[in-house]
């Protein structure tokens, strides 16, 4: 191990955030913990009841920092925290959600209110199948769970173990998929597998840990699946990423929690090994850079040389203005991070409650776009996570005659597709690339009959 690096624990940094106080404990509260969150004994029984009703069906699990220094509860039920963490009535349809909101109201048994909660998951996430299932590689004939290798250069990672959330955010279908496995034979099995892959397939420059959040994991776990990338003998490996949102809903993680500093090490060690350590943290909205915990977070990842790149989705409720975005962004340079994307949030879930037509993101990303600096301009956006690849709406014009929207891949199955430019019909209640029609009165974009081989060739399955 490096010697202590007194730059990276610098034991002033603590006397910052506890203001007088102990370093808080982490405090989860999930569905059935609605009744002892302080903070709700103020709403109406009928916000509570429907709150009841609609976590049956979605996500729910915050924290004590989350609720007690991210949301504004002077306004509920507007607050963009709230929105994003808790669960709202007109996430459900009407009717669904008066289903559900009787069977709360009449103590219905848990088993019945589970079956009509199923049946309404079923209908909101179109794709039930496991999203880890496609574009897994295999390795010596043997498919690879926990791996998704879709564009050349870079490998998911899905460490069992990092399958779940410091906070949950309403709009995330992922959780489906939450089944957190702390076993740490597993764990081992599973670095022994991802470094065998990498090292045979020396076309990969970066391998990308996701989840869940890889950061709910204990560093003694990471670095079971970290350390075997930093061998010599894996140099083609250039860059190592954590997709995180602990810096948003809980940045004691880099700070006061007991392994906060051999985290710091570990990063510390991926950018002694001469590679990049990328945080690609999930920030979703201006106030989570706000408070001083998440600062000095920032500052101490920052000071073992890792990189703080920051993506979220464009969500209603949320994050849907642009003095919002330019906020983030201009907060993020300040505090030397990399803004990165703006996703158009997948069409599963609760969408008719989130989504945000990609005419209006595109108007949105450009007015926020236009009032930064051109340090804020390394953002993309808004971007697509399509089957295809990563589709940018590079903006909006009229050729000859015709309003278009002017498109591109940022990321691609086949590279040769990316940064080429192609039209659809302006649309202006589109949501997603299957609602675009090309343009020109040309009969499909350019990609799509290879795109349908590789799907015959069963390259690709469903969706991903
Ligand atoms: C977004 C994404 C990546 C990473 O893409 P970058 O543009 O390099 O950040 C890798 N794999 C999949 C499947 C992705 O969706
Ligand atoms: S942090 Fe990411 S994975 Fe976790 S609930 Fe939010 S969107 Fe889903």
């Amino acid at each position: 191990m490096l010697p202590r690096n007194e730059r990276t624990v610098n034991p002033g940094d603590l006397r910052i955030v506890s203001r007088g106080h102990e370093a808080r404990k982490y405090r989860v509260y999930t569905r059935k913990d609605l009744g002892s969150i302080p903070q709700l004994s103020g709403l109406s029984p009928e916000r509570r009841l429907a709150m009841e009703a609609v976590s049956a069906v979605l996500p729910f699990r915050v924290n004590n920092y989350v609720v007690d220094e991210l949301i504004d509860w002077s306004d509920i039920p507007n607050d963009p925290i709230f929105q994003l963490t808790f669960p709202q009535p007109g996430m459900l349809a009407p009717a669904e959600f008066e289903r559900m909101a009787a069977l709360v109201r009449e103590q219905a048994d848990p088993q019945q209110l589970k079956e009509a909660a199923r049946e309404i998951q079923f209908r909101l996430n179109p794709h039930p199948a496991d999203q880890r299932e496609l574009n897994v590689p295999s390795l010596d004939g043997e498919e690879q769970q926990g791996m998704q290798h879709k564009y050349r250069e870079t490998v998911l990672f899905f460490p069992a173990a990092g399958q779940t959330c410091h906070a949950y955010c309403t709009y995330c279908f992922r959780w489906a998929q939450f089944v957190g496995i702390d076993d740490l034979k597993f764990a081992n099995r599973q670095a022994e597998g991802l470094q065998r892959y990498v090292t045979q397939h020396p076309e990969i420059s970066s391998v990308l840990f996701t989840g869940g959040d890889p950061l709910i994991m204990k560093t003694a776990v990471l670095r079971r699946f970290i350390d075997p990338l930093l061998d010599p003998s894996l140099s083609h490996v250039e860059s190592i990423r954590l997709g995180t949102k602990a810096p948003g809903y809980w940045p004691q993680r880099f700070v006061t929690d007991a392994d906060a500093d051999d985290l710091l090490r570990l990063f510390e060690r991926v950018v002694a090994s001469g590679r990049n350590l990328a945080l690609m943290a999930h920030f979703s909205h201006p106030r989570e850079l706000e408070t001083p915990i998440a600062q000095l977070a920032i500052r101490r990842i920052r000071r073992t040389g890792a990189v703080v790149r920051c993506q979220a989705p464009l969500i209603r409720h949320v994050n849907d203005s642009a003095e919002c975005w330019a906020e983030m962004w201009r907060r993020q340079v300040r505090l030397g991070c990399v803004p990165y994307y703006m996703f158009v949030e997948r069409n599963t879930g609760p969408k008719e409650y989130f989504h945000v037509p990609l005419a209006r993101a595109h108007t949105l990303f450009r007015d926020a776009y236009s009032t930064v600096s051109g340090l804020g301009r390394t953002v993309r956006g808004p971007s697509m996570s399509a089957s295809p690849g990563k589709v940018v709406v590079d903006g909006e014009c009229t050729i000859q005659g015709e309003r278009v929207f002017a498109l591109k891949f940022l990321q691609a199955r086949n590279p040769e597709w990316v940064g080429r430019p192609f039209f659809a019909r302006y649309d202006e209640k589109a949501a997603w690339l299957d609602d675009l029609r090309p343009a020109f009165g040309e009969r499909e974009f350019f990609f799509e009959s290879e795109f349908r081989r590789m799907k015959e060739d069963r390259l690709v399955f469903a969706d991903a």
